[in-house]
């Protein structure tokens, strides 16, 4: 049945000029420190008019995003932010609108979810086998359940346990791809991931693609290849990306005829950026809502 839903969702355009768009954060749903309803009274406080909810590999904050997003005024677009990764290479995925009972794009972010809680039990043995005073158990303890695990729990636990000052320490200094102590997960191939997506009816946005503060970013022939699967768009606007990843964020984007999103990439207190620290303009959601059939708008005004 979901290929025949699919088909039928038109979802209603009813952006305005002036709305202040956040295409870009995360809950307690996978690594963000606020629950889905409080990420949506963030965005609110903040004077945002239109929010994305972009858990990694996991749609469960987009019921209580919804209330909370019908209650503020605002409006919601679902989203999914995909765990990809190319020849050991991390590479996230947005993915608007998708149907999130579609079974191709289902089976491949729990093979991910999956792989990501063995990953991180052997992080934490890794870390511990060093001196490091972690358990899993202890990295579990902070985690809502079934939301999907990442470095940023180890991270959490690592503060909780005196370690470090701050998430973003952790990651400087013990959780690097390039350090001692990293594991990588299954994660699909991005150009599949954009099928997939596409198939699902959703609208693919590849997250953050030059953030080399983040590790070792993928060639532009990859995201030519994405582009021919189906790819809609990149995040240009980014705290991760310095000025001249932005420039040549911008120059592909053109180049391949993609569209350009910006983003904050909202953690809560995981990360210092503000929601609303970058947005995408109107006229661009647009483009991406008219591409969607996999889901309705959620929230409302
Ligand atoms: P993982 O997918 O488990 O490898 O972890 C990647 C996640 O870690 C990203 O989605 C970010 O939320 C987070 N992250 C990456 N770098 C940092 C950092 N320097 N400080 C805080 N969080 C980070
Ligand atoms: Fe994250
Ligand atoms: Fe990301
Ligand atoms: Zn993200």
């Amino acid at each position: 049945m979901t290929g025949a839903r699919r088909h039928t969702v038109i979802v209603m355009v009813d952006l305005r000029g002036d709305d202040v768009i956040d295409l870009h954060t995360h809950s307690t749903c996978s690594d963000g420190t606020d629950r889905p309803a409080d990420v949506v009274r963030a965005a609110a406080g903040a004077g945002l008019t239109v929010l994305a909810l972009t858990d990694h590999d996991v749609v469960s904050g987009w019921a209580a995003a919804d209330s909370a997003a019908q209650e503020l005024g605002l409006l919601l677009v679902p989203g999914i932010e995909v765990s990809c990764a190319w020849q050991g290479i991390s590479v996230h995925l947005l993915a608007y609108l998708p149907d999130p009972a579609d079974p191709g794009l289902t089976a491949e972010m729990t093979a991910s979810r999956n792989s990501r809680e063995r990953r991180l039990e052997r992080m934490v043995e890794l870390l511990a086998a060093d001196g490091y005073p972690i358990s899993y158990e202890q990295v579990l303890e902070g985690v809502e359940p079934g939301a999907t695990l990442g470095r940023p729990h180890v991270a959490d636990a690592l503060v909780r346990s005196g370690v470090v000052g701050h998430r973003n320490d952790a990651f400087v200094e013990l959780l690097d791809p390039a350090g001692p102590y990293y594991v990588a997960h299954y994660a699909p191939d991005p150009v599949t991931a954009t099928g997939l997506v596409v198939a699902a009816g959703g609208v693919p946005v590849m997250a953050h693609p030059f953030a080399s503060s983040r590790g070792r970013v993928v060639p532009e022939t990859l995201i030519e290849q994405m582009a021919d699967a189906g790819l809609v768009g990149l995040e240009v606007d980014h705290v991760d990306h310095g000025p001249a990843e932005l420039r040549r964020a911008r120059e592909v984007a053109h180049r391949l005829g993609l569209l350009t999103t910006g983003s904050s990439d909202y953690h809560g207190t995981g990360k210092t950026v503000p929601i609303g620290a970058h947005t995408t303009a109107p006229e661009v959601l647009e483009q991406i809502l008219r591409r969607a059939r996999g889901m309705p708008l959620l929230g409302g005004r």
